[in-house]
């Protein structure tokens, strides 16, 4: 069975006149070690369907489920990153990659080495005990990485991770997560506008559209990832 499967899954937010259809009825399934793009026209639901699939927003109708069970809130198994870094500004790089694994509730002294070994990885060996406001924006995105990958999720959800970036960083971003992908592995849905992009990192991509929006293309690359 696929490790990621929506299945006619409709989203309305509560509004005047029926409120507001984000997503229409989305169908999708995602194996176990794919990395899927999902493009889209601003506003076509892709940040809802990202979020039910996190368990960060219930659906309206239809279900999710991941590693063959439902999906109804949060779990250990999801690993997210969104547009913003949201790094807590009290906290060192540190502590913020390992804040999932308080959230949790997970053993922190079990995931420390995997924290450094995480930020080294991205380039911030030496950083550990900053704060964001210490870092810059490339740094603070990089933090996030670490930050969704902490507790050794099987899939990881990015929302438009790099779209606050210059293109200079953005392209070092790519290649720095590349490198994480071919080390552990993850199962990856990636949300982003560039067209680009996506055709670099992806084995499939999937296009939203339509009034009401729903999947209208799922076309596999040519030259998926080795
Ligand atoms: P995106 O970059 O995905 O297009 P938006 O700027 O549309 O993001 O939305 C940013 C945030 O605001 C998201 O968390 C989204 O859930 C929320 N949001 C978007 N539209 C509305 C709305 N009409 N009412 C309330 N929250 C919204
Ligand atoms: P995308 O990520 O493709 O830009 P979104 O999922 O952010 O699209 O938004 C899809 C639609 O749902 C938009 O019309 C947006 O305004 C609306 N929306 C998003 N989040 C909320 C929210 N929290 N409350 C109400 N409407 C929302």
């Amino acid at each position: 069975p696929p490790l990621v499967s929506v299945d006619a899954v409709q989203k309305t937010y509560p509004g005047r006149s029926g409120g507001i259809q984000a997503v229409a009825s989305a169908s999708l399934t995602v194996r176990k070690g794919e990395f899927v793009s999902l493009l889209g026209p601003s506003g076509c639901g892709k940040s809802t369907l990202l979020m039910m699939v996190a368990g960060l927003e219930p659906v309206t109708a239809g279900s999710i489920a991941l590693n063959g069970t439902a999906v109804t809130g949060p779990r250990k198994d999801i690993g997210i990153i969104f547009q913003d870094a949201t790094l807590l500004p009290w906290k060192t790089a540190l502590e913020n990659v390992l804040f999932p694994v308080r959230i949790l509730k997970l053993p922190v002294e079990q995931y420390r080495d995997r924290a450094h070994e995480l930020l080294r990885m991205v380039g911030l060996a030496g950083f550990e005990t900053k704060k964001p406001s210490e870092l810059s924006g490339g740094m603070r995105q990089r933090v996030a990485i670490c930050r969704a990958l902490v507790h050794d999720p099987d899939i990881l959800l990015m929302d438009e991770p790099f779209s606050a970036l210059d293109a200079i960083t953005r392209d070092q971003m790519n290649v720095a997560l590349s490198e994480i992908l071919e080390t552990y592995h993850k199962t990856v849905i990636f949300v982003t506008h560039s067209i680009r992009e996506a055709a670099y990192l992806s084995d499939r991509v999937l296009v939203m559209g339509g009034r009401p929006s729903t999947i209208i293309l799922d076309m596999p690359m040519p030259f998926p990832r080795p």
